[in-house]
């Protein structure tokens, strides 16, 4: 299926590795032309290569942190008015509530709420005035099924989402469209060093960690980030102007419910 973004712009941040960077692709092979941003300036233009090797398209790169206003400014400035953007950085750091302190709390705000809401803002009005936008936000299946230990990102998540659901209709008029895309365990650098550091203090090993996050949805497998770079530039086609204002969950089915 022709996804129709040939000649396309996009902006994917936290994109060197992992789930950004499998977007990335998946646009690349669209025939859109990328800006691409991680803080490691190394692995982004390793990245950058890669992607420009396999899919001959134009990549920039803007390093810098997303979730400051000096790293959102180097990426704009490189990715000037983009037709698409996606929203993407770390999570923020599990743990008790209790030992949370209002600066963890700030960080995982500006990281996990303020910088898409910051991002969207830049974007949206030539977007508007393009008559073309997609903004997808990389979000977490943990909005939809909260995860004890990981507070933070519950909560900064669930604010973006509720901010997303009011302004995606406001601008679907227009032909931009915003929806946030929810992913359950993926096999990347992040999934493997989570399992890591469970798997050292259950005292077994990483590879049962993953198997037991396999285990958790119905395909048994965790998921490959092409499978959701794919899903994530489907939302982006130029088909997709009548998905509005979803959370799409990407969990192998685990959030069981016979209506979502
Ligand atoms: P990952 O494999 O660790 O990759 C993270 C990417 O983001 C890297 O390129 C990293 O590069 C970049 N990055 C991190 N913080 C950044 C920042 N402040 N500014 C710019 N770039 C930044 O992580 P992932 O698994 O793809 O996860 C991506 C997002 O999906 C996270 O928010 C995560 O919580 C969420 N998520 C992932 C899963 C999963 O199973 N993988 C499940 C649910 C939710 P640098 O470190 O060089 O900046």
């Amino acid at each position: 299926m022709d996804l129709g973004l040939q000649g396309r712009t996009a902006l994917v941040c936290a994109a060197s590795k992992g789930l950004g960077r499998a977007v990335a692709f998946a646009l690349a092979r669209e025939g859109v032309t990328l800006t691409i941003t991680a803080r490691g300036a190394d692995a982004l233009a390793q990245t950058a290569a890669e992607i420009r090797a396999e899919t001959g398209t134009l990549v920039h790169i803007a390093p810098g942190d997303i979730t400051t206003e000096a790293g959102r400014a180097a990426a704009l400035a490189v990715a000037g008015q983009p037709d698409i953007l996606i929203t993407n950085a770390g999570g923020p750091p599990p743990g008790d509530f209790r030992d949370l302190t209002e600066a963890q709390w700030l960080a995982a705000l500006h990281a996990n709420m303020l910088t898409p809401i910051a991002l969207i803002r830049a974007v949206i009005d030539p977007m508007i005035a393009r008559r073309f936008g997609r903004i997808v936000n990389i979000t977490s299946a943990s909005v939809k099924s909260p995860i004890p230990t990981l507070g933070l990102s519950n909560g900064a998540r669930a604010g973006l989402t509720g901010f997303v659901g009011g302004v995606a209709r406001e601008v679907a008029r227009h032909n931009v469209t915003i929806n946030n895309l929810l992913p359950g365990p993926f096999l990347t650098d992040r999934l493997r060093a989570n399992a890591q550091a469970a798997a050292q203090a259950a005292g077994r090993s990483v590879d049962h960690e993953i198997m037991r996050r396999a285990q958790s949805n119905p395909t048994q497998r965790v998921g490959t980030p092409g499978e959701f770079g794919d899903a994530c530039a489907f939302l982006c086609a130029a088909q997709s102007g009548y998905i509005v204002g979803q959370n799409i969950l990407i969990d192998g089915g685990a959030f069981n419910a016979s209506f979502n």
